[in-house]
């Protein structure tokens, strides 16, 4: 199964990606955490993203299309995977496409998580990350279990940068204007399918799965 996950920023696409990757086993690819680690690594391509996602921006596409393309080739990409954050644009949507065909693909979803700005800025502020294995946490709605602490790994857990207020907005305003039009493109391709992403996590999960027909 090939699953995209379209959202706002804090919508819960890595959240439900994460769920979605254990029930079909593929795997969870997410291009913020390929920036992340590539940031964490001091990699050219961490060098060029930083500045961009800082400003709460996307990086440019021909840093982000063949990244994915060659991500999705590998091995262990041969029974499906959970796309978490690409495409953001339509120029990314129509490399996808022409990658997954030339494998004699096709993508099979497109799961939109539905959920609105002002519940938006409520989720970011509370958002946590692990600072070494990504995984999130939500001071209210997920917690870890010992305060600041990853339950998968130990790290410390951390307020991202571009989780502040006023990153948010930028984040917000940068997702209606670019990323909002591939709700219309996936419905044309008539593959989207849309859950209301205002529930609590078990209640989207089971959503998503009903309409994937797990
Ligand atoms: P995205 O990957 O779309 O940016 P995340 O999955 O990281 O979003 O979720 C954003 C924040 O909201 C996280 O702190 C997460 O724990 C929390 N969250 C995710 N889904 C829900 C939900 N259904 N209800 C409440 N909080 C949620
Ligand atoms: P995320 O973890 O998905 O919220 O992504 C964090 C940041 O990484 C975004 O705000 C962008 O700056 C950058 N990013 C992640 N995925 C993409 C993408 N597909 N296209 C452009 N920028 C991206």
């Amino acid at each position: 199964m090939k699953i995209i996950m379209l959202g706002a920023p804090g919508a819960g696409k890595g959240t439900q990606a994460a769920r979605v990757a254990d029930e079909y086993r593929i795997p969870h690819i997410s291009t913020g955490d390929i920036f992340r680690a590539n940031i964490k690594g001091g990699t050219e391509l961490g060098k060029k993203a930083k500045g961009y996602m800082d400003a709460g921006k996307l990086v440019p596409d021909e840093l982000v299309c063949d990244l994915v393309a060659d991500r999705i080739s590998q091995e262990d990409c041969k029974d499906g995977y959970v796309l978490d954050g690409f495409p953001r644009t339509i120029p990314q949507a129509e490399a996808l496409d022409k990658a997954v065909a030339a494998m004699n693909g096709k993508i099979d979803f497109a799961v939109n998580i539905d959920v609105p700005d002002e519940a938006i800025v409520k989720r970011m502020g509370g958002r946590r990350a692990c600072t070494n294995c990504g995984a999130t946490y939500h001071v209210e709605f997920n917690p870890p279990k010992q305060a600041d602490t990853c339950d998968v790994c130990g790290s410390k857990l951390v307020l991202r940068d571009d989780d502040k207020p006023e990153t948010v907005k930028t984040r917000l305003s940068v997702y209606h204007e670019q990323t909002q039009p591939l709700i219309d493109y996936y419905e044309d391709q008539k593959i989207l399918v849309t859950v209301d992403g205002t529930k609590d996590m078990e209640e989207v999960f089971s959503s998503i799965k009903e309409k994937l027909g797990a």
